[in-house]
């Protein structure tokens, strides 16, 4: 790939450097070649980098100059759409997106977003007058200030990297922040390359923005831990959010944290039962259901039953696992041998707890390289089998029934997760209203599209804390200053 002669190295303090650890091969998951290699840090270069942020937080005026920030973040977002075609082709190779998924979340939609976060700081109300008033009779002017928090250390994960390591860098940048970034293992490349793109063609000051790749989860762990670290963002599993959380509590940082999913599709008993099954069906299997807000769950009226089941199948048994390059392809690989063989081991569990397979249930025989899994429905199991709590994050979509709309509410938010739901129904006040009482950070009815620059998206429960995008995305990057000086 021509673009990237920074895809080996890390980006610390403003400049582009091989691993301590030396690299580590990344790998094509559609066809199981090597790519090439990635550049592995070890410890002292997460040591340089965390350094380098704080040097540039605490010594340069990055921090107040939202001029300069603003021009430097809409400098990343051209650069990357610069090179957009490379970016896509790197994708599909590395991360094993669809082709199709880099018109929008995989790539393309996140690349534009940057413009979001930037236009966000241009018009922010950094200091907020709240006029004069005597509090304890002493006569005073009051005013609240929004600033930086400091150096953030992002932790990402590999399903959508451009989407999650920039709707980090965006909003953390654009508040003010200083940030290291350590993606995924899996997924190295498309991150060092926005480092080499930073290196290149914007003005951000060196130790603004460290990227560091390394197959050492460890580092992640450092960035939790580290003093100098003021705030931790990290996406990932609840497991990993959990351990992040505990690491961040000896120096009492930030900690926002965007986790795992267990989301229902809710069908009432007068929605369309086919628009609504079929399109549970397809959604699963974009990107080989390798997205945290995915609805996992079909919660269909118990009277329909069977029906809602080959409905679904029928959806995904037609969907074929395949070559990502190709147009067509909603479902790739997932991205490794060892997620492959995960999802294979709840496909065993689902016929341990009773279950049975509509469609799929195992490794597609046309299909003998590559980490593909089958379209896969399971039927036959209740709200308490361990595959409809568990995040399975391959296509897999286990149908339960509902009787009613209480009963469907109380199944949705049965699960530790509440990241995201979907309702349908016919009558559009009654689906509104269910759509209401679901513990979820993002609602679809009928599907309406949630994802977007300006909304919000994150979790309720142990789907996470916090909220990435929108408004209150660029927030969570902010501390809140209260000033009040004395008006004798
Ligand atoms: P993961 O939790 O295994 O790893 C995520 C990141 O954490 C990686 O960069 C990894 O190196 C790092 N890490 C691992 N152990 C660590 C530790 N002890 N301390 C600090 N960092 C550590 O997740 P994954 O398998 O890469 O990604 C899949 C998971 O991510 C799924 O559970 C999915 O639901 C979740 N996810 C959530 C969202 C969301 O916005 N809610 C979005 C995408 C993915």
């Amino acid at each position: 790939m021509a673009l990237i002669d920074g895809m080996s190295r890390l980006l610390i303090d403003g400049k582009l450097t091989p691993g301590g650890a030396g690299g580590f091969a990344t790998v094509n998951p559609a066809t199981e070649e090597v790519l090439g290699e990635a550049a592995n840090a070890d410890a002292a270069d997460m040591d340089l980098a965390i350094d380098a942020a704080r040097r540039a937080f605490d010594g340069t005026d990055w921090s107040t100059n939202t001029a300069l920030r603003v021009r430097c973040v809409r400098q990343l977002r051209d650069a990357l759409q610069g090179h957009v075609e490379e970016l896509r082709e790197l994708t599909i190779a590395e991360v094993g997106a669809p082709r199709m998924l880099t018109a929008g979340a995989q790539l393309e939609g996140p690349i534009a977003d940057l413009g979001f976060a930037a236009d966000t700081a241009e018009r922010y109300e950094w200091t907020q007058d709240l006029g004069q008033a005597a509090p304890l009779g002493i006569p005073t002017r009051r005013s609240v200030v929004r600033e930086a928090v400091g150096v953030v250390g992002a932790i990402t994960p590999w399903n959508f990297p451009h989407q999650i390591n920039l709707a980090k860098l965006g909003p953390a940048l654009a508040a003010g922040n200083a940030i290291v970034l350590k993606p995924a293992p899996d997924t190295p490349w498309v991150a060092a390359v926005i480092g080499e793109l930073i290196a290149e063609h914007t003005d951000i000051p060196p130790g603004v923005v460290n990227i560091v790749t390394s197959t050492d989860h460890a580092l992640g762990a450092m960035l939790a831990k580290d003093p100098r670290v003021d705030m931790v963002s990290f996406t990932g599993s609840t497991a990993t959010g959990r351990s992040v959380m505990a690491d961040a509590a000896a120096t009492v940082k930030k900690v926002f944290l965007e986790l795992g999913g267990k989301s229902a599709f809710v069908v009432l008993d007068d929605a369309d039962l086919a628009a609504a099954c079929s399109v549970a069906g397809f959604s699963v299997c974009l990107h080989a259901g390798q997205g945290c807000a995915i609805t996992t769950r079909l919660v269909v009226p118990r009277a329909r039953y069977d029906e809602a089941v080959a409905i679904a199948a029928g959806t995904m048994g037609s969907i074929k696992p395949g070559d990502p390059t190709k147009p067509g392809t909603v479902c790739g690989p997932v991205i490794s041998a060892r997620q492959r063989d995960r999802v294979q081991s709840y496909l065993d569990l689902a016929l341990a707890e009773g279950g049975e397979f509509a469609c799929g249930g195992g490794r597609p025989a046309d299909q003998p390289a590559g980490f593909f899994i089958e379209p896969t429905v399971i039927a036959g199991l209740t709200n308490e089998a361990r595959v409809a709590r568990e995040e399975i994050f391959g296509p897999v979509l286990t149908v339960i029934a509902h009787d009613g709309d209480d009963d469907a509410v109380r199944i949705a938010n049965d699960s530790p997760y509440g990241l995201s739901a979907t309702v349908y129904g016919a009558d559009a006040d009654r689906a509104a209203g269910v759509a209401a009482r679901l513990r979820a950070g993002t609602v679809n009815v009928n599907g309406g599209v949630w994802y977007s620059a300006d909304m919000p998206f994150g979790g309720y429960k142990q789907s996470g804390n916090g909220r990435e995008m929108g408004v209150a995305g660029f927030e969570e990057y902010l501390e809140t200053k209260a000033i009040a000086t004395a008006a004798n």
